[in-house]
């Protein structure tokens, strides 16, 4: 059976036309399939629709979860509830278009573990939305050790071991393209044009990118932290000689300024260094209070699925 895992913020206009187009790729596989909505606190009718389309399809299913946890939370509630040897990650939106499934199917028959959708084209998306996340994500493939593939977003096939190892896989601060990548086994992609939305507005607000782009890069780099205690080193350094060379003028020389700017220009820099420092250990440790704290990962208000 595959199952297909589908997160919902707000998706009230496109939903039922996704669904559509959805049933009718799915119909043509000769496999089972189920759906599983993730409600993720939507603020409109996406709930109603969805009960509605869960009344009537007896193998569509719904998790409606106790408030916004955020699209990661929403994929990983749908992952640990998911029956199928074969699980499908997909947008709701339209984005990612159903058709390709029929071909990353056929891959996994391959013997491939996880078959993930790349896009070859971006449509209706910011110029501003497609360099951050070109930048943000050839910076993150230099500063990890993992590969995660370009111009992949959440689209992908994995099979029944990727999704118990996820399960092993506790953190708090989800970041699942990176999750998958780490845990290896043997990883494919298929190409595909993106599309723009089909209505609705995005969910995701430059906030939340900020906040997925921190966790992708505290998950699974320490390179920040290096990076500070290398300008850490650095600075010292420089203070040093400029220490030396004071004395030199002092004592020498006996030529001397009065040392004003110098010493403004020393507070500062030094002062702007240690802050951005201290910023990046925070971040660490705001992570691992998360982590020690262990609360669930998210809270279910309703379920018409057994786990
Ligand atoms: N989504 C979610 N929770 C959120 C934001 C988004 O479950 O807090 C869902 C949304 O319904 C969609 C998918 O995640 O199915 C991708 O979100 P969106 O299309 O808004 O992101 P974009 O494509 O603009 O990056
Ligand atoms: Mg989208």
């Amino acid at each position: 059976m595959v199952s297909i895992v589908l997160p919902i913020y707000n998706e009230e206009k496109g939903l039922e036309d996704f669904i559509l187009s959805l049933k009718s790729e799915l119909t043509k596989l000769s496999q089972d399939f189920e759906v599983i909505f993730v409600n993720d606190g939507s603020k409109d009718n996406s709930l109603s629709i969805i009960k509605k389309l869960c009344t009537d399809h007896k193998n569509f299913g719904y998790i409606n979860l106790s408030r916004n946890f955020g699209h990661q939370i929403a994929i990983s509630a749908g992952i640990d509830y998911a029956k199928g040897d074969t699980v499908v990650l997909m947008d709701s939106d339209g984005q990612d278009p159903p058709f390709v499934i029929g071909e990353m199917l056929d891959k996994m028959n391959e013997g491939y573990d996880v078959v993930y959708a790349s896009r070859t084209k971006r449509e209706n998306e910011s110029v501003l939305k497609k360099l951050t996340a070109s930048i943000f994500y050839k910076t993150l493939n230099r500063i990890t050790s993992i590969e995660i593939p370009l111009n992949t977003g959440d689209f992908r096939v994995i099979n029944r071991k990727v999704v118990e190892a996820l399960k092993q896989m506790p953190e708090k601060q989800r970041y699942l393209r990176g999750q998958i990548a780490w845990l290896g086994f043997n990883q494919t992609s298929v190409s595909y044009e993106r599309k723009g939305r089909s209505a609705g507005e995005t969910g995701y607000t430059y906030r939340k990118m900020i906040r997925l782009a921190l966790d992708a890069i505290t998950s699974f780099s320490n390179w920040p932290l290096r990076l500070a205690t290398i300008s850490g080193f650095v600075c010292a350094f420089l203070g040093f000689i400029l220490i030396l060379y004071t004395l030199y003028g002092r004592f020498v020389l006996k030529q001397y300024e009065p040392g004003w700017p110098s010493l403004m220009i020393t507070i500062v820099f030094l002062g702007g260094i240690q802050l951005l420092g201290i910023g990046m250990i925070g971040e660490y440790i705001s992570r691992i209070n998360d982590n020690v704290k262990n609360r669930p990962l998210y809270l279910i208000e309703e379920t018409n699925l057994e786990k």
